[in-house]
This record gives structure tokens, C-alpha cells and sequence, in this order.
């Protein structure tokens, strides 16, 4: 059984969402599909928050009316037939209804706790996922079923963050996944949300649906987890910040989960702890360019010495160049300066006059290691 996760850029549209539901139907035992909210609208949520907490209530229910628009455009791109549209729209207002309310009382209160962004952002994922289903069951004959899951990803009360606690998210989803995927269907579901032991709505924290992914992975004990993104897997560095960076095929759970912590962005940092501890693969693939290589994450790799990839953090003590790889023993020397190491990294804080060089310098160095 495998799980596959499809990030914001990868369902922005009709068109995109149709081929990630090619790539859930050209794999015979896909049987999980987590969607993070289409491409932006997390940003809008907070946006009408922040537009209603500032007392625009009109302003904010129109971004809201936006957010319908866009939604119910992708509805209909779907299936323009009347019944699909007729229940697309009412779905979407539905929910939208919500994000209307919360707008009201934030404007009243000018003020908004996490735990309201919390169920503002919920409706994000909530549409995707809806949307996503219902383009799914136009292309498969296996029978799609939309959950939604506050049902099975438990919290703690951290709003906005909310802490995994992974024998809930496990007892709960024996319940709610377990039997229906034992019928062969297709489990569509939402990443980034979940609830917490009073049945309100949390969330993992921004960029979360990864982790979502690989908790669900974990609590069914998937034999694969992929992320499906807008890049073609983990780069050496971050491949929108410099040109000649390569993709790296393989790497260990500790060195891609010491990359994501580090700074690099593809993956949201907990990811792989989850995978780690069932060892379960994790691929990293690009839903536009499926064919490509892609990462793949898991606890054979071939070992491989050096760095095999660099990651940039800018924290309170400045710029921290981070390379990442298996026995790294032989970097000793290098001219800069060393302000941390682990078993498979070597941290370096670099003035900002001089980040540019360092970084192209690091860099080269993991390529001649390629
Ligand atoms: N939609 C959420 C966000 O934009 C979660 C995710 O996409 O991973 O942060
Ligand atoms: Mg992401």
C-alpha cells in the first residue's frame, strides 16, 4: 500500500490535479492520496484574517468571495455537467460559509487566537481534497472515498503547531482508514490538519501536509510514502538560488532529514521521522516531470562519502551553511568557520559580505562529490 502526497503548485488547477490523478491511477496499489490546499490559498486565509482582524470585515468577505470564485472555477473544469456543478458549488459555499463566520467574529474581536487560524486554514485543505476527489473518481474505477482528516491525525493543543501523537493518529485510523483500504478503494485526504482531544482543529504548522503524509504512512504501515512537488527531488541546494545544482537520487532518513532541518525547503522538517521509525521509503518526485529520477529516501542507501548536499539557514547569529553527507571527516580544514557538526553534518556561519563566494565554493565542493 502506498501514499502519495500532492503539494499546493501540484493541484493549483483542473489541469495539474488531472495529472497527479494519473500518476494515483497508474500505480495499481496507490491506495492514500493527502492534497495540501491549492496553490496560495493558505496565504489568503491569513490574509483575511489579517484584513479582518484590522476591523475591513467588507474587505475580507471579499477575499473570501475570491476564494469561492477560484474554487468553483476548478469545480466546474472538472465537470461542467449541472448535477457536478450544482453540488460542487454548494459544497464550496458550505464551507466557505465558514471562513465568513470566523471573518465576522475576528472583525468584532480584532483579534484572532491560533486556534481560529486553525480553523480558518483548515478550509483550504477541505476544498482541495473535496475538488481532488471528485476529479479522481471520473478517471478510476476503484470507488473514491473523501476523509476528512481530523478524524484519524490527533494532536496535542498546540495550535499552529500541533505535536503528532502517534498512537492516537495509529488507533484512530485501525478505525477510520484501515477497513476501507481492506476494500481496495482510493482514500483521499487532507494533509496539514488535524484535531486534537476536544475535537478542535489543529494544524501541523505551515508547509506540514509532508509530515501528514508520512504519519498516515506510518499508522498503515505504507511500503511507500512519495511527495509530489514542483522540483524534481532534493537538490544539492535550493535549485531556485543558484543553477548548477543536481538532484541527488538516494539518501539516508538522517542525512534528508538533517537537509530539511537545516534550511533546505523541500521537505517539511519532521517528515522522515515518522518513515524512519517503520522504515519506510519516502520518494521525492515532481508531479510535472514524473519520469525524472527523483529523490529516494530510505535506510539502504549505498554509502557514499562526502557531502552529498548544502543547505542555508539564516538565523539570529547570522548565515549558517550547512553540508550534509556521510563521514565528513575529511573537510577538516576548511577556511571557514565551524560553528556545529552531527554524524552526518558540519555547520558554518558566514558573514554576509562573503555568503555569495562561500556558498558557490561549498557548492562546488558537493558536486566534485557527486
Ligand atoms: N497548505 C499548507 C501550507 O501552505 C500546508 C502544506 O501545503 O503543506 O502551509
Ligand atoms: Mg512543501
Amino acid at each position: 500500500m502506498k501514499v502519495a502526497k500532492f503539494g499546493g503548485s501540484s493541484v493549483k488547477d483542473a489541469e495539474a490535479m488531472g495529472r497527479c490523478a494519473d500518476l494515483v491511477c497508474s500505480q495499481e496499489n496507490l491506495s492514500v492520496v493527502v492534497v495540501s490546499a491549492t496553490q496560495n490559498t493558505t496565504n489568503e486565509l491569513e490574509l483575511i484574517a489579517g484584513t479582518a482582524k484590522e476591523g475591513q470585515l467588507d474587505k475580507a468577505l471579499l477575499l473570501v468571495d475570491h476564494l469561492r470564485a477560484r474554487h468553483c472555477s476548478i469545480c466546474s473544469d472538472i465537470d461542467a455537467s449541472p448535477e457536478a456543478l450544482k453540488e460542487g458549488e454548494l459544497f464550496l459555499e458550505e464551507i466557505l460559509k465558514e471562513a465568513k463566520q470566523l471573518a465576522v467574529e475576528i472583525s468584532e474581536k480584532r483579534k484572532y487566537s491560533k486556534k481560529d487560524m486553525d480553523a480558518l486554514y483548515c478550509l483550504g485543505e477541505r476544498m482541495s481534497s473535496f475538488l481532488f476527489s471528485k476529479l479522481l473518481q471520473l478517471k478510476t474505477k476503484k470507488k473514491v472515498i473523501l476523509k476528512d482528516a481530523r478524524k484519524f491525525i490527533r494532536t496535542d493543543s498546540t495550535f499552529g503547531a500541533g505535536v503528532a501523537q502517534v498512537d492516537q493518529i495509529s488507533n484512530s485510523s485501525k478505525k477510520e482508514l484501515i477497513p476501507d483500504l481492506a476494500r481496495d478503494v482510493i482514500i483521499v485526504t487532507q494533509g496539514f490538519i488535524g484535531s486534537d482531544s476536544d475535537g478542535a482543529t489543529t494544524t501541523l504548522g505551515r508547509e506540514g501536509s509532508d509530515y501528514s503524509a508520512t504519519l498516515i504512512g506510518e499508522a498503515i504501515d505504507a511500503s511507500e510514502v512519495q511527495i509530489w512537488t514542483d522540483v524534481e527531488g532534493v537538490a544539492t541546494f535550493d535549485p531556485r538560488l543558484i543553477d548548477n545544482t543536481r538532484f541527488i537520487p538516494e539518501l539516508s532518513y538522517e542525512e534528508a532529514s538533517t537537509l530539511a532541518l537545516l534550511g533546505a525547503k523541500v521537505l517539511y522538517p519532521k517528515t522522515l521521522f515518522p518513515a524512519k521509525r517503520k522504515g519506510i521509503p519516502v520518494f521525492v518526485g515532481s508531479s510535472k516531470n514524473p519520469k525524472a529520477e527523483g529523490t529516494r529516501i530510505h535506510g539502504n542507501c549505498v554509502s557514499k562519502k562526502g557531502p552529498r548536499g548544502l543547505s542555508f539557514l539564516k538565523n539570529s547569529e547570522g548565515n549558517l551553511l550547512s553540508l550534509v553527507g556521510d563521514e565528513l571527516g575529511s573537510l577538516e580544514g576548511l577556511p571557514f568557520k565551524k560553528v556545529g557538526e552531527s554524524s552526518v553534518s558540519v555547520s558554518y556561519l558566514i558573514e554576509d559580505e562573503n555568503l555569495d563566494k562561500c556558498l558557490k565554493e561549498l557548492h562546488e565542493l558537493v558536486l566534485s562529490h557527486f
